[in-house]
């Protein structure tokens, strides 16, 4: 039992060991990562963004067409409205032909502002979609860079990450699951990723508060896995560190 414990606690240091290799070359990368992933994020909302002008562009030539056949419907209306009034047979026909005509001009008048309203819009959308084309050519170079950055730092330790890669599925496989789950989720939860440490100097390595004695000698004995009871890592040995006489 003693034995199969300090296997364990030996197995999780290996493991620990690894994976802070492994954090190192991915700290090496710094935020590029995050930073390609930003830009692939942009380009998108760029790009879709770019998509919606378009559309609404070709929306507002549509509505103009649609105005411009409105114009010369009603125009022809008019002008047949301006004969029939050559032929009125008194001044009340002429009247009603005459509120008509005016009703209809106001129809064309309508018909126009919409049209310049358009007009108007698609100028502003057309530099709106302009500086959006302008932002895409510019994200896609920076992504284009960042990616490069990257892909030459990814290759440079690449061959370093797999040989730990493929220590790790050896140690691993000495881990027992439910030992392997508590590492995992302490590693979550910490911010330097240690999950198992050892005590040097009295004190925890992963949160330097101090350890009990008696809970030294209990992770010494390496009967059970001993937490340490402020960080909640998990203690697998005490390193005795020989002080210096002047000390
Ligand atoms: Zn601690």
């Amino acid at each position: 039992m003693e034995e199969t414990i300090e296997r364990k606690l030996n197995a999780l240091l290996d493991l620990q060991a690894i994976d802070c290799e492994l954090d190192k070359i991915v700290k090496m990368r710094g935020v590029l990562p995050e930073e390609v992933e930003d830009l692939e994020n942009e380009l998108v909302i760029l790009q879709t963004r770019s998509i919606n002008i378009q559309e609404e562009l070709s929306n507002l030539e549509q509505d103009i067409v649609t105005q411009r056949t409105k114009i010369k419907t009603v125009q022809a209306l008019v002008k047949k409205y301006e004969e029939q009034q050559m032929d009125v047979r008194n001044n009340r026909e002429y009247d009603a032909i005459t509120k008509e005509i005016d009703l209809q001009k106001l129809e064309i008048q309508l018909a126009e502002k919409k049209s310049r309203g358009a007009y108007e819009q698609i100028d502003k959308q057309k530099q709106v979609l302009e500086q959006c084309q302008r932002a895409v050519v510019e994200n896609k170079q920076a992504l284009t860079d960042k990616q490069e950055a990257l892909h030459a730092l990814m290759e440079e330790s690449q061959e370093e990450e797999q040989k730990l890669h493929k220590r790790r599925v050896r140690v691993i496989k000495n881990v027992d699951e439910q030992l392997l789950q508590s590492y995992d989720r302490i590693r979550a939860n910490v911010s330097n990723g240690l999950a198992v440490v050892v005590v040097t100097r009295e004190a925890c390595g992963g949160c330097f508060s101090k350890v009990p004695p008696q809970k030294q000698a209990d992770v010494q004995e390496k009967k059970s896995i001993i937490m340490c009871e402020h960080c909640g890592r998990i203690i697998a040995d005490v390193i005795v560190v020989a002080e210096p006489e002047d000390e």
